[in-house]
């Protein structure tokens, strides 16, 4: 059945966003049939040796698989085999190089049932690869990592949504020591405390491994110039550390017109190692709109991967820096660059390192500023998921991608402890109370402005009486450029179509939905709504039929109903559908309110026509000369 849903109605792919180049390949027709469907979902290059033929969107590769996956190697974030495990240790072997470079590695069977993350399980996402795969073909995802198995959260993983980078130390000797259960000691100075919701780590006096969170380069205050030796390093503090680098510092540069890259590289490298600083803790580099297009500059951001911030000569001037210099605004009309465009990038009032001039080939000055906030590198992602009426198998192979995507995963808490099993151990899960829906909104929206892919959880569909709804309007409210940060909608099956479901087809005819709920709504446009649905006969979804404290409007919106229609005419109501606490009640319009309602039901008023039958509700579509024939188009 996923099969067939996978051939027939491909969805858009988040590992494309993920991850840019996945190459795939296939040496047996059986092999090509298990890819095909994965390689149009995730967006990857099927490759098929000459042998195979007439294999739509697969390309062929000449020679050995040998020599082809060599030439894969390094251009590929990831590479999907389906063939023996064996067969495949035997071919990357020989490539290997270290788990930061290597690209992710999967291994798939033959007949879909385990999809093996083979090699740079937390570092080339391998992991993350594995299990988004296994959804998409309903496989076993095999995972073998140490934190894997363990079910811990990975240390090399912790900054990764927060655009942290990773700094030198001992990253293998920190993960054995978490994952022996042994204490470790956090040093934060710098970035978000996000991480703290999913990682906790055993403390100590007596730590045997230490995490430091930090702008500075801690080894190069431990080591000492000259001494950067590991082994000098573990004999001194005969336990492994490790530094994370949350992107706090906006170093300002001003330059002399075409002073090359490497005078202003060698300038930032000696005031950060002056000031102990880490350059893996660079945010930006920032300066006057005037060097926009100074070469060196442009080449150091490509790079480094940094970008470029620029101000106006206005903006800078407007900025009480340490040190201004008349030269500098005789010559380009405000008396500081560096200072100024890092103090205002980094929206901090002081300076970390005041302006240092360095001169060789041209002339360069540095200053840097810290920022409260991290820098992520990121652009945002909203993904509004619907989670269907509760049961696991109810929710789309799409939405469940998105779920397993996200950094954060915000919804009520009762949907949140629904999906748990689909849940990342990685991922910062904020289930918050059913009544904070605009705190919810608000919060989503501030984390993904910030850079993280936050999936924002509804029951039902998203977009019916669910979260999408608010996170749009305030969105909408605050300007948003429709772009950043991006939203996607993930559809899921709503209560009325998971009640009819339960009853048979009460919807066989046109329908609508109408929510009780006065909170947002005023009682008189929801009475106008419930009579102008009685008397054009639409079947009728009665949504948050009845609350604690709103216990009246549902015998109202039945009064209006029998006076349009039949008192015999069926009504289902459905309670908790597809949740293990499931009550499901046929019976008709004048004993509606005899059956005990609250907000986890949902309520279906047949039309004219609708009839039951052994328990189940039907409403003639027409076909057998039933309803309305002049009202059904039969094309
Ligand atoms: N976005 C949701 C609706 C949220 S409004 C959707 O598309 O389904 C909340 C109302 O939905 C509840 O008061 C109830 O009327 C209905 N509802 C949600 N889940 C339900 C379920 N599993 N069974 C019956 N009704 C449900």
């Amino acid at each position: 059945m996923l099969g067939a849903y996978l051939s027939s109605a491909p969805f858009i792919c988040e590992i494309g966003t993920l991850m840019k180049s996945i190459a795939a390949i296939a040496l047996t027709p059986n092999a090509t049939k298990t890819l095909q469907p994965i390689c149009s979902n995730i967006g990857a290059q099927l490759w098929i040796p000459e042998t195979i033929t007439n294999i739509a969107q697969a390309q062929t590769y000449r020679g050995d698989l040998k020599t082809h996956v060599a030439s894969l190697w390094d251009s590929q974030e990831a590479i999907v085999f389906c063939l023996a495990t064996g067969a495949v240790v035997r071919l990357i072997a020989p490539l290997l190089q270290h788990k930061s470079t290597d690209p992710a590695v999967i291994v798939v069977d033959e007949t879909g049932k385990f999809v093996i993350s083979l090699c740079s399980g937390h570092q080339g996402g391998a992991d993350k690869l594995a299990t988004l795969i296994a959804q998409l073909i309903g496989a076993t995802p095999v995972l073998t990592g140490v934190s894997s198995s363990l079910g811990l959260p990975a240390v090399d993983m912790l900054g990764v949504p927060f655009g942290w980078r990773r700094g030198e130390g001992d990253w293998t000797g920190v993960s054995a020591v978490v994952a022996r259960g042994k204490p470790v000691q956090v040093i934060q100075e710098a970035g978000s405390n996000l991480w703290q919701t999913t990682y906790s780590f055993k403390d100590s006096p007596t730590p045997q491994a230490k995490i430091y969170i930090t702008a500075r380069n801690v080894e190069a205050k431990n080591w000492g110039e000259g001494t950067r030796s590991p082994k000098l390093f573990k004999r001194e503090l005969d336990y492994p550390q490790i530094q994370w680098h949350p992107r706090v510092l906006w170093v300002g540069v001003g330059c002399e017109r075409g002073t090359p890259k490497e005078t202003i590289a060698s300038a930032i490298k000696k005031v950060f190692l002056e000031h102990q600083l880490a350059e893996n803790a660079i945010a930006a580099i920032t300066t006057i709109d005037l060097k926009a297009d100074e070469i060196g500059l442009l080449e150091l951001c490509q790079e480094q991967d940094l970008p470029l911030i620029t101000f106006t000569k206005e903006a800078l001037s407007a900025i009480t820096v340490p040190n201004p210099s008349q030269v500098v605004e005789a010559e380009v009309g405000t008396p500081s660059v560096a200072e100024a465009a890092a103090m205002i990038a980094a929206n901090s009032q002081t300076l970390l390192v005041t302006k240092q001039i360095f001169k060789s080939v041209g002339a360069v000055t540095i200053a840097i500023a810290q920022s409260a906030q991290e820098y992520t590198g990121r652009t945002g992602k909203l993904l509004l998921v619907g989670t269907g009426p509760g049961q696991l198998d109810q929710i789309t192979p799409a939405s469940q991608k998105a779920i397993a995507e996200a950094d954060v995963v915000i919804g009520y808490s009762l949907y949140i402890d629904l999906i748990a099993p689909l849940l990342q151990k990685e991922q910062i899960i904020e289930a918050m109370p059913i009544t904070q829906e605009r705190q919810r909104a608000e919060r989503a929206i501030e984390l993904a402005n910030w850079g993280l892919t936050v999936a924002v959880v509804s029951s039902g569909d998203s977009g019916i009486y669910g979260m999408a709804g608010i996170v749009m309007e305030q969105l909408q409210a605050a300007n948003w450029d429709g772009k950043t940060p991006s939203v996607q909608l993930f559809p899921g099956i709503s209560a009325l179509q998971a009640a009819a479901s339960r009853v048979g087809t009460p919807l066989m005819h046109d329908f609508c939905a109408i929510s009780l709920s006065d909170l947002l709504t005023p009682w008189k446009t929801i009475e106008k709504r419930l009579i102008a649905a009685a008397q054009a006969d639409f079947i009728t979804a009665l949504y948050n039929p009845k609350s604690q404290t709103r216990t009246q409007q549902l015998a109202t919106a039945t009064t209006i109903f029998l006076k349009y229609r039949d008192a015999n005419t069926p009504v289902a109501i459905v309670r908790s559908a597809y949740r293990p606490d499931e009550q499901i009640t046929l019976t008709t319009l004048d004993k509606l309110l005899d059956t005990t309602v609250d907000m986890l039901t949902t309520v279906l008023i047949g039309n004219q026509t609708t009839r039951t039958h052994n328990n189940w509700m039907i409403t003639p579509r027409g076909y057998l000369g039933f309803g309305d024939p002049n009202a059904l188009n039969m094309s």
